[in-house]
């Protein structure tokens, strides 16, 4: 099922909405934000210069550093009357990034979430748990919002206790999970431990997953606990964007729609600001059109991936980004090699033997950077093998040095004995500032 007849417009359609409401917005910025006109005074751009849908490659960038600058309201354009609801998202030092909605905000962020979710099979029969943290963080309220309103009964969890969600699942009959990628790996290997089958005991048909980057070889994983049937999809957001409903994949998994007559999507070289040719990788830059609280111009998200425009067998015509290969920040330099853990994972969870939790540890020694990854063995009796851990610790390396490029040292550990997540999960320590 389609939730919108937007999601299905030819591309002149499409174009046309985008320009109308980007004129619009841009006139909106520059009339109520101080810092964008002045932004754009120094790029020496008026809203009058926004012709075309081209023309938005002469705006300036927005960036977290700005949002930091202008903590907490300086970039929104309606006074706090007409604010109804403000949300945070955890600052790694300092101030979070504050974001705000008015009404009419909160009716468009519920209409998007509402598309992805129909996008990833939900109906309005569907017991939807949500599994998220709530609180100042999108994800929880975006999530529940958008489900309401495709019709679903809403369970708001939330994240923590992990037995007693499976008690809920099992009880109340939920149908449908929204949760991290590894909260959904966490509340599997859970039941497993207390005797629950959640292939007969639960009646989960649909996991929409998100707030982290999932790689192919997870879904893989999470298929294999949950069931090769389900209906399995990951969606895409920010909260500085509006939260999750930005884009979702449908269950052709080939790609997650945006929802373009909310979103412009670009994607651009990181490193010269550039915009790239459609299917080039890149830094996705993202303008939102329709929000009026805080409607960000080509904000840099530091997610890396491409855009398709190539037609999907749903039905959608709404362009595609390919799920994520990383973050500009979360990109590694290990001797001069750029490496993603999810290069890292990939490698780990297509090897058997060992389980899908691990850590990656960055050092450095005499100045040389020392790249160890820590992971689980599948079962506790492997440890007392010094010949299969060796044969096993060495099957690692020699794939991860085809990945990367790279020697790595792997450590291998008892099984349940690295961090859980049940949120975003936090996999990589860079230590190198503390070495030489
Ligand atoms: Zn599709």
């Amino acid at each position: 099922m389609i939730w919108a007849k937007e999601e299905t417009l030819s591309r002149d359609e499409i174009e046309k909405i985008q320009l109308e409401r980007l004129k619009k917005t841009v006139k909106r910025v520059y009339e109520k934000v101080p810092a964008y006109r002045a932004k754009m005074e120094e790029a020496g751009v008026t809203p009058e210069d926004i012709v075309t849908l081209k023309d938005i490659q002469k705006l300036p960038f927005t960036t977290k550093q700005d949002m930091r600058d202008n903590y907490p309201y300086g970039l929104f354009t309606v006074p706090k009357k007409e604010l109804r609801r403000i949300h945070a998202s955890s600052g790694t030092t300092g101030k979070p990034t504050v974001v705000g909605y008015t009404d009419h905000d909160l009716d468009i962020w519920k209409e998007c979430v509402a598309r992805l979710a129909v996008a990833g099979g939900a109906t309005d029969e569907d017991v939807a748990q949500i599994c998220f943290g709530y609180g100042m963080f999108t994800g929880a309220l975006g999530l529940h919002n958008g489900l309401e309103k495709v019709g679903a009964t809403i369970v708001p969890s939330s994240t923590g206790n992990t037995e007693k969600q499976l008690m809920y699942m099992k009880d109340f009959g939920t149908t449908l999970l929204v949760a991290t990628p590894s909260y959904a790996m966490r509340i599997a290997e859970v039941a497993q431990q207390i005797g629950i089958d959640i292939k007969k005991d639960l009646q989960i048909k649909t996991l929409l997953l998100g707030s982290e980057l999932m790689t192919e070889a997870m879904r893989k994983e999470l298929y294999k606990v949950w069931g090769e049937d389900v209906n399995l999809t990951q969606n895409y957001g920010m909260s500085e964007l509006i939260g999750p409903g930005v884009s979702g994949e449908c269950l052709e998994l080939n790609g997650m729609h945006i929802n373009e007559d909310h979103f412009i999507a670009e994607v651009i070289d990181p490193n010269t600001g550039e915009v790239l040719a459609p299917g080039e990788k890149g830094e996705l830059v993202v303008t939102c059109i329709t929000k009026e609280a805080l409607p960000l111009i080509r904000y840099r998200t530091r997610d890396i991936t491409r855009l398709m425009y190539e037609p999907c067998a749903c039905g959608r015509t709404t362009a595609r980004m390919e799920n994520l290969s990383g973050r500009t920040d979360d990109m590694l330099k290990i001797r001069g090699v750029n490496v993603f853990p999810s290069q890292i994972e990939e490698v780990l969870i297509n090897t058997d033997g060992i389980g899908p939790n691990y850590e990656i540890v960055v050092e450095r020694k005499d100045h040389s950077d020392i790249l160890t990854v820590k992971v689980e063995v599948a079962a506790e009796g492997m440890m007392d093998s010094y010949a299969a851990l060796e044969e096993l610790e060495d099957k690692i390396k020699k794939k991860l040095h085809m990945m990367l490029g790279l020697d790595c040292k792997i450590q291998l550990v008892s099984p349940n004995t690295l961090q859980r997540f049940e949120g975003k999960a936090k996999r990589v320590t860079d230590l190198r500032k503390d070495g030489i």
